[in-house]
């Protein structure tokens, strides 16, 4: 697999642009050899108008031929090999045991989805047959059409070119347009190439994917902006969703984006939990929010305690256990500054206390952060949104309340999050449960006894959570319920049997389980 730096348009390689940046080594800060060219407004363009050509013939294609060609994707990218491993290794520094589990996981979802599509419930029909005053009508979810996907830096396999919206928009049928993320374009390509050769091998349409490269906004903002598309996937940071998804609602005809962000992820721990396993807490702590660098959507931001001395004690114990783990690299320098900024702003409010770290480490060869424990009060939190905000690395905030009543106010001033974690007995049972169903009210998951990092690609799955965790909170981005972001209901009424498609036809061809007049039933009517 030779690498080009250009960009995959249908099938053909492209390099109109004259801007080009390359890939960096976040280790050394070493710059690669091949340049990648950003795309052009022109080459975008052509990606999605073939994407729109595909999507004509891609809507009489069955699902068990998009499972093949899916099942064709998961194999070529296990044919990479280990120069997949090596390649995102070098441009992201996250280490090849995390880059391997995550390659898995990666083909694992496609091949997930596959099987979805095969089984064929996921259509969703259901008939309501004709009666006094009542039409026949008989619904399913047919696919919204192109779909443009933006990649994340922190997720170089199972949030970018490959990932779970690359893997849940081609299962619902829809043709992609991925804008590759610049942090690691020499990965992206590998995977273009993949997946290119897929639609060749399958006979897809050229125009089912395409991937264009770009560091700047243009790129995404001409891919957003561009009629052709119908919807948008989006994972990264906060400020990038929102402009995405303002960028998407300007249009003269507005579509939806499915932007998944940054969360802080509060953690309520509470008193009887402390005294049974303070210890293991801390060190559970320190080890969620220095995994991966810090850098996970799901990293434990924000920690809530009621003021004691057995907190006192707690927060000493994780800031000695920060200070003495080393600091990890992080992905890149844009990573590095918007930490930087992030935590310098913060450390600004006059009710912020720095316990260690704060601060860059100065000269060093790699892209870092000190770990970093920084405390407040809850009522500085509540006075303050700007202290919700995410810190992306090895970094938390502690929140010390007063009593339940402060404790409880201050939850009910959390903004929406990913998830929210307690850590409980079974004597606060009683106590708790108030706090817990307000903590729901906030997020997408709701842990017990566990920490947050670490999300199990499984159909029960969720995540996603209220704004600005997300732009779409009645969806999620892991999981088989990730497939309908990109399917719409259409109901058919007094459309005869011949013109229905095959999962609503009387006969059932397909033998698939359908809600019958409120019955689940895969017989013909
Ligand atoms: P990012 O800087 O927002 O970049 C994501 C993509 O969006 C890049 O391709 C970027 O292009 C593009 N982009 C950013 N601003 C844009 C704008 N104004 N207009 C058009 N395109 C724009 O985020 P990141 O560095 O990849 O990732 C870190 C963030 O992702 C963290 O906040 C993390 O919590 C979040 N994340 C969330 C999840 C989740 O599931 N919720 C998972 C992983 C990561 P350029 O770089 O070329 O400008």
């Amino acid at each position: 697999m030779q690498l080009t730096g250009k960009n995959y348009i249908a099938g053909e390689t492209s390099a109109e642009g004259s801007e080009v940046f390359y890939s960096v080594d976040p280790r050394s800060k070493a710059t690669g050899d091949l340049p990648f060219c950003s795309a052009t407004q022109a080459e975008v363009d052509r990606a999605v108008d073939a994407a729109v050509a595909a999507f004509a013939e891609l809507r009489n294609y069955s699902s068990n031929r998009i499972a093949d060609f899916m099942d064709e994707i998961a194999a070529r990218i296990d044919g990479i090999g280990d120069k997949l491993l090596h390649t995102a290794d070098r441009e992201t520094g996250l280490g090849l045991p995390r880059l391997t589990g995550e390659r898995e996981r990666t083909t694992g979802q496609i091949r997930a989805f596959a099987s979805l599509l095969r089984e064929g419930d996921y259509l969703r029909a259901i008939i309501n047959s004709e009666g006094p005053g009542q039409p026949s009508v008989r619904q399913m979810q047919f696919p919204v059409g192109p779909v443009a996907i933006f990649a994340a830096s922190n997720f170089p396999f199972a949030f970018a070119v490959p990932g779970g919206d690359t893997a849940s928009a081609i299962a619902a049928g829809c043709p992609i347009v991925v804008k590759a993320h610049p942090g690691h374009p020499a990965t992206s390509e590998l995977f273009a190439i993949a997946i290119s050769a897929a639609v060749e091998a399958q006979g897809f349409p050229a125009g089912m994917f395409s991937m264009v490269q770009g560091a700047g906004i243009d790129v995404g903002q001409w891919l957003v902006a561009n009629d052709g598309i119908e919807a948008v996937g989006f994972t990264g940071s906060l400020r990038g969703g929102r402009a995405i998804y303002d960028a998407a609602a300007a249009r003269p005809r507005p579509i939806p984006v499915y932007a998944e962000m940054g969360s802080v992820n509060p953690v309520l721990i509470t008193q009887a939990a402390l005294a049974n396993r303070g210890d293991e807490l801390a060190n559970g702590l320190v080890g969620s929010i220095t995994l991966g660098t810090g850098q996970f959507c799901t990293n434990p931001g924000l920690i809530l305690l009621q003021n004691s001395p057995a907190s006192q004690e707690f927060i000493a114990s994780v800031t000695a256990k920060m200070n003495a783990a080393p600091e990890g690299v992080l992905l890149n320098a844009a990573i590095e500054q918007g930490l930087q900024s992030a935590v310098s702003q913060t450390r600004d409010n006059p009710n912020i206390s720095i316990l260690t770290g704060g601060e860059a480490v100065a000269d060093s060869d790699f892209f870092c952060f000190r770990n970093t424990v920084m405390q407040t009060t809850a009522s500085a939190i509540r006075a303050d949104d700007a202290l919700q905000v995410e810190h992306f690395g090895p970094v938390t905030l502690f929140v010390l309340c007063e009593d339940q009543d402060d404790l409880r106010e201050t939850v009910n001033a959390l903004e929406g999050n990913l998830t929210s974690t307690v850590h409980a007995e079974e004597d606060d049972l009683e106590s708790i449960g108030d706090l817990l169903h307000q903590l729901r009210e906030k997020a997408g998951r709701v842990i017990w006894n566990g920490f947050p990092t670490g999300v199990a690609v499984i159909p029960a799955m969720q995540h996603g959570g209220p704004y600005p965790a997300t732009t779409a909170p009645s969806t999620t981005s892991v999981g088989m319920n990730a497939i309908y972001r990109f399917m719409r209901p259409i109901a058919f009424q007094n459309v005869p049997d011949a013109l229905l498609p095959d999962p609503l036809k009387d006969e059932n061809p397909l033998g698939i389980t359908r809600l019958v007049d409120g019955v689940n039933t895969d017989g013909a009517l």
